[in-house]
């Protein structure tokens, strides 16, 4: 049976919250996701919070980054970084643009980010490094032109992830769920190659390994075992996003705030009338 928009919706929003509960975004950073209908277009959140981020606020783009519809929120400045990279890249199918405290110091040395374990594996056997300065000079470092977003998904090329010097990093997957255990074990693996280095000589995992243990964990076993973690930590801290109310439940609320209305309206304190002057 074919997603509906708004089940699209609702776990691109679970996504968001995801990455911000698991510190790979803060208040910037962003996810996004193919039209599963329709490939010319994608779905990215209004310019908020991740961790916030509700079903209500996501927004539909073309492959230029053009709102499909006139906008009255705004939008995040850098969605050129999904757009130019679903135009190249006919196999991605979601992109998360971050920037995360793990990658940072490899975004700043150009010290190569290199899969050590097996989960790491996952963020692709080659990680490039993007440098801004090659195609476009002195910038403010940010992916806000079409033609800065075509550079980055140029220098992505047919890996899962790029860094991008002094700014962050973006990653592709072929779905949500992919893109979002690449970003997450992305991070972790630039974590643990800090500390490694730190106490000895470190040494990638081979291509065949990067390869073999990659694709194992892409497997829809390990997937949905790592969302279901994710999505009862979201629920422990109470920020998994609310359901839409059902059919069956907007009556009774109708009748709950009816009933409310037949309360007599209490009467103004001294204090309230004051505040009001
Ligand atoms: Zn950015």
């Amino acid at each position: 049976m074919p997603i509906s928009l708004d089940d699209v919706r609702r776990q691109l929003a679970i996504a968001n919250r995801i990455l911000g509960n698991e510190g790979v975004i803060d208040a910037f950073g962003h996810a996004s996701v193919r039209h599963p209908g329709n490939p010319n277009r994608y779905f990215l959140a209004r310019s908020r919070s991740p961790l916030f981020v509700e079903p209500a606020d996501i927004l539909e783009f073309d492959l230029d980054s053009e709102p499909v519809r006139p906008l009255t929120v705004q939008p995040y400045g850098e969605r050129v970084i999904h757009g130019e990279i679903y135009k190249a890249r006919p196999d991605v199918n979601a992109v998360v643009h971050h920037h995360s405290g793990a990658v940072l110091p490899f975004c700043m040395t150009g010290v190569p980010l290199v899969p050590l374990f097996h989960l790491g594996a996952t963020m692709g056997g080659t990680v490039p490094f993007w440098d801004q300065r090659d195609d476009f000079g002195d910038t403010n470092l940010l992916v806000i032109k079409p033609e800065e977003g075509a550079s980055l998904a140029r220098a992505l090329g047919n890996n899962w992830t790029v860094l991008m010097r002094r700014h962050g990093a973006t990653i592709a997957g072929t779905t949500l769920q992919e893109v979002v255990f690449r970003s997450i074990n992305g991070c972790l693996n630039a974590e643990y190659q800090l500390r490694a280095m730190a106490i000895g000589t470190i040494g990638p995992l081979n291509a065949a390994e990067a390869h073999d243990a990659g694709a194992y964990n892409l497997q829809s076993r390990p997937m949905a075992r790592a969302w279901e973690y994710w999505t009862l930590r979201l629920g422990e801290r109470g920020i998994f996003p609310a359901r839409k109310k059902t059919a069956a439940q907007r009556p009774a609320r109708a009748a709950a705030s009816r009933a409310k209305t037949k309360v007599a309206p209490r009467k103004k304190t001294a204090a309230k009338r004051g505040r009001k002057r």
